[in-house]
């Protein structure tokens, strides 16, 4: 049997974990663990130091295994794996401890949290010993691109992409291109206008001859993996089509909220409360007018409609503000001597060039009127006849502390922005996951943001979250990078960490094929058993846990494994007692 020779680094991060927990104590106690030759303890293991120690420590001691314990693998993993690919040991010999972010930002007691720590610690390392050397699966990449959405983030992606010689698909659910854009007046904030923007982009992408573009298309199926994607999808009448890519990008947008559920703003009651995307019609029409035609003499602005707010969504939608004050000041350009009153929760003017548009607005003689969430929502109600206008909006001031009621004949809801009601019928045909507001989830919020952890599947601009023009395309110019930089390398590694299937105990059930997650699973008939593909399979170990009969198990979630961690936790537990 091969003799185990595990390396232990544990990692300050600064003072992150430092001043929760002893590391050096930690580092010497899993010293003294069976099979553990090295323990250290270092200021910032996923420095270029810190790497080199670890490089260093396996050449010189033989080391055929390491744990790191540090922050989350989320973060530094792949750091990790690349340095023991550099001391020329496999990348999978690999288990890392959090101890940041189980440890010590969530306690407060050091002692309780370095006790923790060593558990965690000493759990990596029972497990570690039973890790299996895994190799990566190259796998030759088709340069056709599908880009699903055709929208401002979908538009510059495709002719990026295009623009760079290479094939795309780009799949239009609508009848027209340019999504939510298309339907806006000026842009913020320096007011250019949307078809500006737009429309060169719509013409060159239907033009474009490296650019097919599908309208009013279904998405009926999406088959494969990164490199190597098949669809069937149905479009521009009742024409089916087959294509074949290599890879996906995502640029679904979203949808603006609902506010007939809002009652103390009356939406659908009141004539003259209207919501932005109606307002913006107004705008792109040239008639700021009531419904009756009259010119309005007062306008209030009501933010956060739908957004931060625990009855509906707690998210701020992000843009909204910025619409707000854009408003206000097409308003007082149109009627200069409408009174305009932007009642807002909290001001966000953070993008470039936002925090002057405030300022503009501000010398425009708008009121600006501020409310607590809190403490309730402004309440829209008809006034009396008689009075010098249509309804009254009853509300806290928040800085003068006084109740109020503000006049107004016209009333625009800055409705909120949520996730696309097909969000879940996309996640399924692209196999990406939804976070609980339905938006898509990126591989990392802050190191792989456009990246998902399918491989070969980009989402960018709003399906992941509220975002304005700005922050949309450059999204999809991140995804675009991505996307070339893999057509250009031809060919592709995958992270292989897969199922495998006993044959000679596997019922043919066919209970793993309905489980997995990411259809990694199919049936033989003819031998009846499941087979996985190992490049579809991200090792979830979802079908091990409803395999009835124990056939198929996850490498690097083997029973071992499992069942040592659990005993490497109990273990400072007992010594405790
Ligand atoms: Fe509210 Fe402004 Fe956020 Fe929109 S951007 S949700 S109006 S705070
Ligand atoms: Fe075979 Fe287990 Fe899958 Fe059933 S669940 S088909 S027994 S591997
Ligand atoms: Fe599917 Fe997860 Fe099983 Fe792999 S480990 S075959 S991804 S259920």
């Amino acid at each position: 049997m091969e003799e185990k020779r595990i390396g232990v680094y544990v990692c300050w991060c600064g003072t992150n974990i430092a001043k929760m927990v002893d590391v050096e104590g930690v580092a010497e106690e899993v010293g003294k663990l069976p099979d553990v030759v090295v323990s250290k303890n270092y200021k910032y293991m996923c420095s270029d130091p810190g790497q080199e120690l670890i490089i260093k420590d396996i050449k010189e001691h033989n080391l055929n295994r390491v744990v790191v314990s540090a922050c989350s693998p989320r973060i530094h993993e792949l750091t990790f794996r690349k340095a023991l690919t550099n001391a020329g040991l496999n990348p999978y010999m690999f288990e890392m401890a959090n101890i940041r972010e189980q440890v010590s930002w969530v306690h407060t007691d050091r002692k309780e949290a370095t006790k923790k720590a060593k558990s965690l610690v000493t759990a990596a390392v029972a497990r570690v010993a039973w890790h299996e050397a895994l190799d990566k699966r190259k796998v030759d990449i088709n340069p056709a691109s599908m880009i699903i959405g055709g929208g401002i983030s979908g538009l510059s992606a495709a002719l990026e992409i295009a623009d760079a010689g290479k094939q795309v698909y780009l799949i239009e659910k609508e009848a027209r291109l340019g999504g939510h854009i298309a339907d806006v007046d000026l842009t913020f904030p320096y007011m250019v206008p949307a078809a500006q923007i737009l429309g060169p982009k719509i013409k060159r992408a239907e033009n474009h001859p490296n650019i097919e573009v599908f309208k009013e298309a279904v998405i009926e199926e999406i088959f494969g993996y990164v490199g190597n994607f098949n669809a069937e999808i149905k479009a521009n009448g009742s024409e089916s089509r087959s294509l074949e890519f290599g890879n996906i990008i995502v640029a679904t947008g979203l949808k603006p909220f609902d506010p007939s559920s809002v009652d103390l703003h009356g939406y659908g009651k009141l004539p003259n409360v209207v919501t932005s995307i109606e307002f913006e019609k107004m705008l792109q029409s040239g008639k700021i007018e009531t419904r009756d035609g009259k010119e309005p003499k007062n306008i209030a602005i009501i933010h956060c409609v739908g957004s931060r707010n625990n009855d509906y969504h707690e998210y701020c939608s992000r843009t909204c503000c910025m619409l707000g004050l854009k408003y206000a000041n097409q308003i007082k350009t149109a009627l200069p001597e409408t009174h305009v009153y932007e009642i807002y929760a909290d001001m966000r003017s953070f993008g470039k060039g936002c925090e002057e548009l405030y300022d503009a607005t501000a010398k425009r003689k708008v009121m600006f009127l501020n409310f607590d969430q809190r403490e309730g929502i402004p309440q829209i109600t008809k006034a009396n006849p008689g009075d010098c206008c249509e309804m009254l909006i009853d509300m806290k001031e928040r800085l003068s502390n006084t109740q109020i009621e503000v006049p107004a004949d016209m009333v625009v809801l800055l409705v909120g922005m949520e996730a696309r009601e097909d969000a879940k019928e996309v996640a399924h045909h692209v196999g990406v996951s939804k976070c609980g507001n339905d938006f898509f989830i990126e591989r990392h919020p802050k190191l792989d943001p456009v990246a998902t952890t399918t491989d070969g599947v980009y989402i960018v601009g709003s399906c992941q979250g509220p975002k304005d023009i700005t922050d949309s395309v450059a999204q999809a110019r991140a995804a675009v990078a991505r996307v070339l930089a893999a057509i250009c390398q031809e060919s592709g590694e995958v992270e292989v960490t897969p199922a495998v299937v006993n044959e000679d105990i596997c019922c043919g059930c066919q209970t793993c094929v309905n489980v997995c997650p990411y259809t990694a699973i199919s049936y033989d008939e003819e031998k009846n058993v499941s087979v996985v593909n190992e490049v579809l399979c991200k090792g979830c170990g979802t079908c091990g846990s409803a395999c009835p009969t124990g056939a198929i198990r996850s490498r690097h979630f083997t029973d071992h494994q499992i069942l040592s961690q659990i005993k490497g936790l109990m273990r400072t537990e007992m010594q405790e007692v």
